[in-house]
């Protein structure tokens, strides 16, 4: 849906997967969007083939764990293109294991990369950012199905993501009077490099071969097939429009049939 002003978005963890289809499809529908991840070379290139499709996008490294790296990211997105207008919290790793053999760090690490950076980029969105001035928004947290039931050897994984689908529904009801909208979106099995480490590293604790891991995940989707990353971007974009200033507070999933909750 085109809008009649050219509306800015930031996408955090864009240079791939998920992330990747949420920034080509934000700027195919008209937004001017700024991108960040980790790696510079992968930000460089990511900007680069997508705006040789003609579309608005720039962007710089931002690792999500790093307050510092927060407040410089939105500070770039608004020199560079604005106010923002859509915040897409993206960025997250996996992570888990034997519970009682889970380290600090790990812990820590997954809390920090998947629910500690949604609030602290949201934060500084609605108010460095310019949203709350603006008295109008679209936040959209990339949660997982992983958010509403709990996944064996990813304790710190479902924690965090059951984090988000909180924090969503919190602030989507917070923000209600207002022109913001919050919502979760909840992908099942989703193809993507992380789907891939996933499949590797289950392959090992089962000691079996990924292509069996591959067959037993296939086996409880009911479509039959891992979604694909446009199939998430959609609902994303959609969610980003005018028409969806009635959705707000929810957590809504892109799965296959995987959870029906
Ligand atoms: P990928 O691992 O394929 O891509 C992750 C992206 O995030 C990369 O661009 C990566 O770049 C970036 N990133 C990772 N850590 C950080 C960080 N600390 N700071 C900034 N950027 C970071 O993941 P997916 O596309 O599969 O997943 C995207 C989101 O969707 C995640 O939140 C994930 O939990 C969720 N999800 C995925 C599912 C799936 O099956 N794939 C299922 C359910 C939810 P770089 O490494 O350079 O920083």
């Amino acid at each position: 849906m085109a809008f009649q002003e050219k509306r800015v978005a930031l996408v955090t963890g864009a240079t791939q997967g998920i992330g990747l289809a949420v920034a080509e499809g934000l700027a195919s529908q008209g937004h001017k969007v700024f991108i960040c991840a980790r790696d510079a070379e992968a930000v460089k290139d990511t900007v680069t083939a997508l705006t040789a499709k003609e579309l608005e996008v720039d962007g710089t490294t931002c690792d999500v764990t790093s307050k510092a790296d927060i407040k410089a990211v939105v500070r770039a997105a608004v020199d560079r293109f604005g106010p923002i207008d859509v915040l897409v919290n993206n960025a997250g790793r996996a992570g888990g294991g034997v519970t009682a053999e889970i380290p600090d760090e790990l812990w820590e690490d997954v809390i920090n990369t998947n629910l500690n950076s949604v609030f602290l980029m949201t934060r500084e969105v609605l108010t460095a950012g310019g949203m709350r001035a603006k008295n109008r928004g679209r936040i959209i947290n990339i949660a997982s199905t992983a958010g509403k039931q709990g996944v064996v050897l990813g304790a710190p994984y479902s924690a965090s993501k059951h984090g988000v689908v909180g924090f969503t529904k919190a602030l989507g009801n917070e923000l209600g009077p207002t022109g913001i909208t919050v919502n979760a979106v909840c992908p099942g099995y989703v193809e993507t490099p992380m789907a891939q480490g996933i499949r590797q590293r289950y392959a090992q604790a089962f000691q079996t071969t990924e292509e069996a891991i591959l067959e037993k995940f296939q086996a409880k989707i009911p479509l039959g097939r891992y979604s694909t990353p446009e199939e998430v971007a959609g609902l994303v974009c959609y969610l980003a429009t005018d028409t969806a200033a009635s959705i707000t507070a929810q957590a809504l999933n892109v799965c296959g049939g995987l959870g029906n909750f």
